[in-house]
């Protein structure tokens, strides 16, 4: 078991890369918090891990919220006495997001406050706690769009992801002597809810697909997998990075016919 003994926090649980997540974690030994806004979606995770004879908890949390966010790592530190792995995963893709001129203030203000400030938060009281904990490991989910433009734009999304990776550099050097490690975790377009009503016609998604060198996207679990890498001490060296688990889209110029 590559968690066992350690607590996980999980932002954006009911879902997608989350769910994938919680679950693995969940089977490697970890105890795992699940946070969310959607508590249906939270309660479905749970079952699934309980079906699979593992133990977690769900906290109703808004990331962009501040109280949401201290009051997810107090009831983890509460149920489960520590906070060793902080996934700061929950994050949205805006139906309107679009270029400069049609994309509008509060699409963007919404996406910065769920994906930059949700992030800053999750550390904001997650690494006092991970602190207090002798150490561990912080894993923000940012995207391959991070560091690649678009010519079908989502400029509020692709701003907030890049400044996901800046603050996580930031912080992986600022408590690299704390034994606190902390990473991006990018993933390529991905096969879950999130990309699939975006992309949501056949021509929609062959148009991405011609992008990605494996010619397929990813699925929630092969995140899981980089993840739980992460997170456990087998990256004992890895800090600061952007870890790119996207099918090759950004080493690509030629893909393959
Ligand atoms: P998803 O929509 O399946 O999961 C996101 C979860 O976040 C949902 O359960 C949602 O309810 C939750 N959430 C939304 N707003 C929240 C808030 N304010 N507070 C707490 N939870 C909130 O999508 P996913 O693909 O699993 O996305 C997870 C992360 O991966 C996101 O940060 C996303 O930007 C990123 N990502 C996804 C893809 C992709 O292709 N799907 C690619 C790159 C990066």
């Amino acid at each position: 078991m590559r968690l066992q003994n350690k607590v996980a926090v999980i932002t954006g649980g009911s879902s997608g890369i989350g769910r994938a997540t919680a679950l693995l974690f969940a089977a490697e030994g970890a105890k795992v918090v699940i946070t969310d806004v959607n508590d249906a979606g939270g309660q479905e995770t749970l079952d699934l891990i309980k079906a699979a004879g593992n133990e977690a908890l769900y906290f109703h949390a808004d990331v962009s919220k501040a109280a949401d966010c201290e009051g997810m790592i107090a009831f983890a530190e509460e149920k489960y006495g520590a906070v060793h792995i902080l996934f700061n995963n929950a994050g949205i893709m805006h139906s309107d997001d679009g270029d400069a001129t049609g994309t509008t203030e509060s699409v963007w203000d919404l996406t910065m406050n769920i994906n930059v400030k949700g992030v800053f938060l999750g550390c904001k009281y997650g690494i006092p706690a991970i602190r207090r904990a002798g150490g561990g490991s912080i894993i923000n989910t940012a995207s391959f769009v991070a560091i690649l433009g678009a010519a079908t734009p989502q400029l509020a999304y692709t701003a907030s992801k890049g400044a996901v990776l800046a603050m996580s550099r930031e912080l992986a050097v600022i408590h690299a002597r704390e034994n606190i490690r902390v990473n991006s975790l990018c993933p390529g377009p991905l096969r879950t809810e999130l990309l699939m009503k975006f992309l949501n016609t056949e021509a929609k998604k062959q148009r991405r697909l011609v992008h990605v060198p494996m010619g397929r996207f990813g699925e929630a679990e092969e995140m899981a997998k980089a993840a739980l890498y992460l997170a456990s001490d087998e990256s004992s060296y890895v800090t600061g990075t952007s870890f790119m688990v996207d099918g090759g889209i950004t080493s690509a110029y030629v893909t393959p016919e």
